[in-house]
């Protein structure tokens, strides 16, 4: 099984929780509108960065981030 990252753009409010749990995966960039938005930098991280990744989504406050099984 491989994890895949998955967001929800909508619901994103550029808080960078997601960063600050797992830089290694998530950026959060400032849009063309101006407003911050998450940006996902691997979209199936390795197995070593499972716990890393499994905080930024529980940790973030818009559940805007989801961990899909492949
Ligand atoms: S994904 Fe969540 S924690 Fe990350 S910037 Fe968006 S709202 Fe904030």
């Amino acid at each position: 099984m491989v994890m895949k990252v998955v967001i929800d753009r909508d619901l994103c409010q550029g808080h960078s929780v997601c960063l600050g749990e797992c830089p290694e995966v998530f950026d959060v960039v400032e849009e063309d509108e101006g407003y911050p938005m998450v940006k996902v930098l691997i979209e199936n991280p390795p197995e070593e960065l499972r716990d890393k990744v499994m905080k930024a989504a529980n940790y973030c406050p818009n559940s805007v981030i989801t961990i899909v099984e492949e």
